[in-house]
């Protein structure tokens, strides 16, 4: 008999794997060839623990599944037994047979001994991986629920909600390519070249429930949402198919994301006619072109002096690519926040577009201007942003970014377009001069029509 030793190496090589690709190394290494099927009491199949979790029904070879199924009926009887000069052993939970190993060739007496209670070590761990796994997809799953949910709160433009959902999709049926129809176009990604994807829309309505293909690689999820069909979610595998578990998932993920989708539609054609955004309580950007506009007709009536600062966020991507969107959301209210608290009561301050700011200084000369914009870059620059309120997973808790501010002054005769381009030429300027920086628009140096 092999001996205790043998099982100690056994035992400390399982303890540093993790998952099924460690778990069947160590058992090649220990065994040579081997297979593990496991049996899934949901789905009642033994499926191929080392290959994906695939179902052996699945398998093209049905002699084969008949022959698994019945060896797998005969260890319920005994330890082992031989088929076609290939021996499996089973595994154990207690007193439940829960799945087999499959040796290549049939083994000496003393590797047989060994197994006894090797296979307990290793059914152990096919367990526990097992286990943790699902909570892992538990986890990721109640994440991505609760983060498409949290859009609802703050964000209301459908062109950066998707994006978000299809990406937390995504990373979920990692296997799996996503694709978004809204009303039957494609909104995420750019491309979608199967052809049997767009046939198969056309056969959702507002009652359809999901439709997979026969071999189960294409998936059509409508999204539906107070009775409306208004988009569907798709995935598409050239080689996994998607599981009772990850269909499941995506049903309620899709179901969540129609409600998003929904409300953010609704709650885009309210804002139209509200004047405050959501996220920064700035004005929005078409209340702010009014403000601009009276502004702008006052100042020329009464021969007052104005001046404009567009304001944009340095390397703001990067905050979302890094701590993802909410801390991203933060960091904009953050902003929003410092700069309000900078200005006069009588200040127009606006969001112009994602993370760029519109800022109207009434009686204000040029110099003044400079000022101010001075004084709003460095308290950006001083501020730190606590971003673990909203992201759990970072270390660092204190984040800071800077801003880029361009200057203009209203000169009689502009109007309050050419105003705002004047300021936002001058802050492309400063991005190109190395960010973190305040410049004024120079008359001279571009001509704008
Ligand atoms: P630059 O210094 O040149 O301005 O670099 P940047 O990365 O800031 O510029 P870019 O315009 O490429 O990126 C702006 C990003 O702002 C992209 C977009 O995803 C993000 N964004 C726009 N609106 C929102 C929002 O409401 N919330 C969050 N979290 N991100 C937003
Ligand atoms: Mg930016
Ligand atoms: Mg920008």
């Amino acid at each position: 008999m092999q001996n205790f030793k043998d099982i100690e190496k056994l035992s400390i090589k399982l303890n540093d794997t993790c998952n099924a690709a460690g778990i069947t190394r160590v058992l090649e290494e220990t065994f040579s060839a081997v297979n593990i099927y496991i049996y899934d009491f949901t789905s009642e199949t033994l499926r191929d623990f080392s290959k994906s979790w695939i179902s052996i029904d699945e398998f093209g070879n049905k002699e084969k599944t008949k022959k698994l199924y019945k060896i797998f009926e005969d260890l319920k009887n005994n330890n082992y037994t031989l088929h076609d000069n290939r021996l499996y052993y089973a595994l154990y939970e207690g007193q439940k047979l829960i799945g087999m190993l499959e040796f290549a060739q049939s083994l000496n007496t003393q590797t047989l001994e060994f197994l006894k209670v090797a296979s307990y070590l290793v059914s152990l761990k096919i367990q526990n991986v097992i286990l943790s796994d699902r909570m892992q997809k538990n986890i990721d799953f109640h994440d991505a629920m609760k983060n498409i949910a949290k859009i609802i709160e703050t964000q209301y433009e459908t062109s950066y909600i998707i994006p978000i959902i299809g990406e937390m999709i995504d990373k979920f049926v990692c296997e799996h390519l996503i694709y978004i129809f809204i009303n039957n176009k494609l909104v995420w990604p750019c491309a979608c070249k199967d052809e049997k994807i767009f046939e198969l829309l056309k056969c959702l309505n507002n009652k359809s429930e999901y439709i997979l293909t026969p071999d189960k690689k294409i998936g059509l999820f409508p999204l539906i949402s107070e009775n409306k069909l208004i988009g569907c979610i798709v995935t598409k595998s050239t080689d996994n198919i998607l599981s009772e578990k990850e269909i499941s998932y995506l049903e309620q993920l899709t179901n969540q994301a129609a409600t998003t989708i929904n409300r953010a539609n609704v709650y885009a054609e309210i804002l139209k006619h509200a004047t405050l955004d959501a996220l920064t309580g700035f004005y929005n950007r078409r209340q702010l072109e009014e403000r601009i506009k009276q502004e702008v007709s006052s100042a020329k009536r009464q021969k007052r002096n104005l001046c404009a600062i567009m304001t944009d966020i340095d390397y703001f991507k990067n905050v979302n690519d890094t701590y993802g969107h909410a801390a991203g959301d933060l960091v904009l209210k953050t902003v929003s926040g410092v700069i309000k608290h900078q200005l006069r009561d009588y200040d127009i301050a606006g969001r112009y577009g994602g993370e760029e700011f519109a800022i109207i200084l009434p009686y204000t000369k040029i110099e003044e201007a400079q000022m101010v914009a001075q004084r709003l870059r460095r308290a950006v620059e001083k501020t730190k942003i606590d971003i673990s309120k909203v992201n759990a997973d970072v270390n660092e808790k204190l984040i800071g970014v800077t801003i880029s501010l361009g200057i203009s002054e209203y000169k009689n005769g502009d109007n309050e377009k050419i105003l705002l381009q004047k300021a936002d030429k001058a802050l492309y300027t400063a991005k190109e001069n190395g960010r973190n920086r305040a410049e004024v628009y120079e008359e001279v140096s571009t001509n704008l029509s």
